[in-house]
């Protein structure tokens, strides 16, 4: 049975300290554990402690936020489309998703790297492996937990996706850049350096 849980997270004035934290690198191959198979694919991102410190010592669970990827002129999703609202194409090439991701640790070895796993809420006509992908965290959602089945699992992750979108739709989780917010979005969609 799905545990009953508020339908958005965070206060209405927006994300609170440490948030928003911000990571990024380009989309990696991750274990194929079939979770394209259930309707969730998720892009997979190596994890930098240099450019996310942050990271080292941030708890597992399910994580919510915006996505910013560098899709190729090639890709049948770029340039980004009038629906669904949500996104936005920048000059620097850039277009923003809201995505929800989870951010996994063994903890009982508790110096092994995380993985980080985002599912961007959108849909998408092809792969992106090796696209550049920024992340702007805005908040936690839950804990990881045990299932007794997939059902579950999915049911779960659903209300996840729900939660994130509707939490990201108030104001001040909105981004400025899409014009439905006052969210500093400049860093995910931000020209790349030259030497990059
Ligand atoms: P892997 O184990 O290689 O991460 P997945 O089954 O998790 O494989 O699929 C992830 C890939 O699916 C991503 O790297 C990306 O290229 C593609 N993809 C397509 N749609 C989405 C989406 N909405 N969110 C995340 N990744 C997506
Ligand atoms: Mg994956």
């Amino acid at each position: 049975m799905a545990v009953p849980r508020p339908l958005t997270v965070g206060l209405s004035t927006g994300p609170e300290k440490p948030y928003p934290l911000q990571m990024e690198g380009k989309v990696i191959s991750g274990f194929g554990r079939g979770s394209r198979d259930l309707g969730i694919p998720t892009a997979n991102l190596p994890v930098d402690y240099d450019s996310a410190p942050w990271l080292a010592d941030i708890k597992s669970g399910v994580y919510f936020g915006w996505a910013a990827l560098n899709l190729p002129p090639s890709h049948p999703n770029q340039p980004a489309t009038t629906s669904p609202s949500s996104t936005t194409t920048a000059a620097s090439g850039f277009s923003v998703y809201p995505m929800v991701m989870s951010i996994g640790r063994n903890d009982f070895y508790n110096n092994t790297v995380p993985s980080v796993e985002v599912h961007l809420l959108h849909h998408f006509e092809e792969d992106f492996y090796g696209v550049e992908m920024r992340l702007l965290i805005t908040g936690f959602i839950r804990e990881m937990r045990d299932y007794a089945g997939v059902d579950e699992l999915i049911e779960d992750i659903k209300v996840d996706c729900d939660v994130a979108l509707r939490s990201l739709d108030r104001e001040a989780w909105a981004l400025r850049e899409t014009g439905k917010g006052t969210l500093d979005g400049s860093w995910l969609l931000r020209e790349t350096a030259e030497l990059e």
